[in-house]
């Protein structure tokens, strides 16, 4: 039987048609507007239409949206200044350095100079801690929007075998955490693991946040398995190029019970849960109640 397929850009939308809601309520009941500043650094490609994408679903969202642009050779200390400037701004409730940043800067460093109490995308130390330990953080957008579909999808995930291809620090790691946080049990695979197929294959839930083209296929896949797709791959596609996740889908999807599409999945749930994460950063900021 073919795999539901698990429709992230609906879902998403809901996310962001709560957010919204959220977003008139503080204005209507306090007067307050969360306000997002992101901060874009050189002119890659990928990372310039991500940027322009969430300045306009903040705006629409009714946000008020910042974006700061640097160039590609800036030195750190502008860098740091201008994230200096945000941390210090009451108009900005969340703080986003667009990852990679170019080989002279030190990304933990910026990273780390940013209020952790702005820190939307959840990469200071402090948030990374905060996740560890079970306490209020700012969680990464990527893994909470995951979390979010497989708890809609599945309901309670205590006690399923859950396999993270992957150890990032801003996909795998974190998602590891977060599902460690609903009670499963968590495997992380990385590129030395062995026997990853058949790790894979004891999988209630599998998330592939590798960055490989249609790595995982249908033979990783336990039969009725949840899988999520992290991957954004840009591959050839005749003249043209098309994007693909880090699973085949085909073949997963005629084993797995669940799974999230390429493009359509994990990734609109990205920008949502950013979305989400600056409301709750406003909120938390001024004392009131977070969105649910
Ligand atoms: P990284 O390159 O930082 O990490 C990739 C991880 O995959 C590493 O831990 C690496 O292991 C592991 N890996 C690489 N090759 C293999 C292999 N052959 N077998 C097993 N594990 C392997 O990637 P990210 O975590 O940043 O991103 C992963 C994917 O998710 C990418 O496709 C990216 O585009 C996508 N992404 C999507 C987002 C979204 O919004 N949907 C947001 C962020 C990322 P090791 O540590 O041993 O090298």
């Amino acid at each position: 039987m073919a795999a539901e397929v698990i429709d992230g850009k609906a879902f998403a939308a809901d996310v962001r048609g709560k957010v919204a809601d959220h977003v008139a309520r503080l204005k209507a009941d306090h007067g307050l507007v969360p306000g997002l500043a992101v901060v874009l650094v050189g002119e890659d490609p990928a990372s310039q239409v991500y940027v322009r994408n969430k300045g306009k679903q903040t705006v629409e969202a009714g946000m008020h949206s910042e974006e700061h642009r640097l160039d590609a050779d800036v030195d750190e200390k502008t860098l740091l200044d201008t994230v200096a400037r945000l941390n210090a701004d009451p108009k900005i409730h969340g703080i986003l350095v667009q990852l990679p940043l170019p080989s002279h800067l030190n990304s933990d460093l910026v990273i780390n100079s940013i209020d952790p109490a702005k820190d939307v995308d959840g990469f200071h130390i402090s948030n990374v801690g905060l996740l560890g330990t079970g306490q209020k953080s700012m969680v990464p957008c990527t893994p909470l929007g995951c979390l979010m579909l497989l708890r809609d999808r599945l309901g309670n995930l205590s006690g399923l075998n859950a396999v993270v291809v992957g150890r990032s620090n801003i996909v795998g790691k974190p998602m590891a955490q977060l599902l460690l946080g609903d009670s499963c049990t968590v495997t992380i695979a990385h590129s030395r693991t062995k026997e990853i197929e058949a790790l894979c294959r004891t999988a209630d839930i599998l998330v592939a946040a590798v960055g490989r083209p249609e790595m995982v296929t249908g033979d990783w896949v336990k039969p009725g398995a949840t899988v999520i797709d992290v991957g954004i791959n840009r591959v050839p596609n005749g003249e043209k190029t098309k994007l693909v996740g880090d699973c085949d889908y085909a073949s997963c999807a005629e084993v797995a019970g669940a799974i999230t599409p390429v493009p359509g999945g994990v990734g609109p749930m990205t920008i949502a849960c950013l979305l989400a994460n600056t409301v709750t950063a406003c909120c938390r900021a001024n004392g009131l109640e977070e969105p649910a």
